[in-house]
C-alpha cells in the first residue's frame, strides 16, 4: 500500500468516526406521572402537549415512570393516553416514599399497590424506577428489593444521566407563585444547558469506564418545564449528533444485566458501576448538580425578576 493510499484510508476511517456513524444513544423517561396541576399547565394540558411534542419530533417511544397515589380519573386518562400513544408504562411505587421511612415490608408492597393499577393499562412494562434513585441504605434492604423485583419479574428501570431538572422545576413554580416576571428565552437555555452537562458528565464517565459509549437513559420529570421545552431539548441533542432511541433498545445495553455491588446508587447505574470500581465518591457528581449552584446560577443570570 503506498503512502497516499494509507492516508486516504486514515482520513476516510476519521471521517467514519467523526460523522457520528458511532453516535451516542439516549433514551428519554419521565418520572412521577401523572403529576398535579403547575402554576402554567393543567396536568391534562400538560399529557397533551407532551404526547404532541414527541409525534412531531418523530420519537415513538419514550417512559413515564408512575405513582399510582395519583391516579384519580384525570390522572388514570392522561396515564392511558401515554399507553395509547406508544409510550411505555412503568411503575415508580404507589407513594413516591423512602425506602427507610416504609421499611422493607411496606415498600414492597407499595410497589405491588402500584402493579396492581398500572399492569392492565395500555403501554404497562414490568419496570421499576426507584424514587429519589435510592435502592436501599444498607445491604439488607438493597438486597430483599432486588429479590422481591426479581420475583415479580420486574427490570430495574435505572438511569444514566441524573440531573437536577426537578429543581428547576421548583425554582420556576415559586417564581411563577410569587407573580415574577420569567425570561423564557433564559429560562429553556439554563434547562437545555444543565440537563446536556449532566449528559456530557454521564457519557464521559461512561466511556472512561466501559471504553465505549453506553446506551443511555436520560432522567427527566413529568412537569411543566418538560411540557414548555422538550422540543427545544430534542432539537439541541440531535444537533450534537446524539440518537434518541426507545428505552426498550436501552436497556438491551449490558449495562442492564449489571448489579452494582454498591449502596450508591442515587447517580444513576454508570456512577455506581464507576464507584464499585473504585472512584472516588466526589467524581461522580458534577458541579451543576447541586441546588446551591443553581439558585446562584439563576440569580446571576436574572431568569426571574
Ligand atoms: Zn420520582
Amino acid at each position: 500500500m503506498n503512502a497516499i493510499f494509507r492516508i486516504f484510508l486514515l482520513s476516510a476511517l476519521f471521517l467514519i468516526l467523526s460523522t457520528g456513524l458511532f453516535s451516542q444513544q439516549v433514551a428519554l423517561t419521565f418520572d412521577d406521572a401523572p403529576r398535579s396541576d403547575g402554576a402554567l399547565y393543567t396536568g391534562l394540558k400538560r399529557s397533551e402537549i407532551l404526547i404532541k411534542k414527541l409525534k412531531e419530533y418523530g420519537i415513538p417511544q419514550v417512559a413515564f415512570f408512575s405513582n399510582s397515589i395519583n391516579m384519580d380519573d384525570v390522572g388514570t386518562l392522561r396515564i392511558k393516553m401515554y399507553g395509547q400513544a406508544g409510550h411505555i408504562i412503568g411503575n415508580h411505587t404507589h407513594s413516591h416514599s423512602r425506602i427507610n421511612d416504609l421499611g422493607v415490608e411496606a415498600y414492597i408492597q407499595d410497589i405491588q399497590k402500584a402493579h396492581d393499577v398500572l399492569q392492565d393499562l395500555p403501554g404497562f412494562h414490568p419496570w421499576f424506577r426507584f424514587p429519589f434513585l435510592d435502592e436501599g441504605k444498607d445491604e439488607s434492604s438493597r438486597d430483599q428489593l432486588r429479590k422481591a423485583l426479581g420475583e415479580m419479574g420486574y427490570l430495574n428501570g435505572y438511569v444514566t444521566i441524573d440531573n437536577y431538572d426537578y429543581y428547576l422545576e421548583y425554582m420556576y413554580q415559586q417564581a411563577m407563585k410569587e407573580n415574577k416576571k420569567i425570561n423564557y428565552d433564559l429560562l429553556k437555555d439554563l434547562y437545555i444547558e444543565h440537563i446536556w452537562e449532566s449528559m456530557q458528565f454521564y457519557e464521559e464517565m461512561g466511556r472512561k469506564l466501559l471504553g465505549r459509549s453506553p446506551k443511555h437513559v436520560l432522567l427527566l420529570h413529568e412537569n411543566d418545564l418538560a411540557a414548555l421545552f422538550l422540543d427545544d431539548l430534542i432539537s439541541f441533542i440531535r444537533g450534537e449528533g446524539w440518537e434518541i432511541i426507545s428505552p426498550v433498545d436501552a436497556y438491551k445495553d449490558p449495562i442492564a444485566q449489571q448489579s452494582p455491588d454498591v449502596l450508591m446508587n442515587n447517580q444513576g447505574r454508570i456512577a455506581a458501576l464507576a464507584l464499585e470500581d473504585g472512584w472516588k465518591p466526589q467524581s461522580l457528581v458534577q458541579k451543576s448538580e447541586s441546588e446551591a449552584y443553581l439558585k446562584d446560577y439563576f440569580a446571576r443570570k436574572k431568569v426571574f425578576r
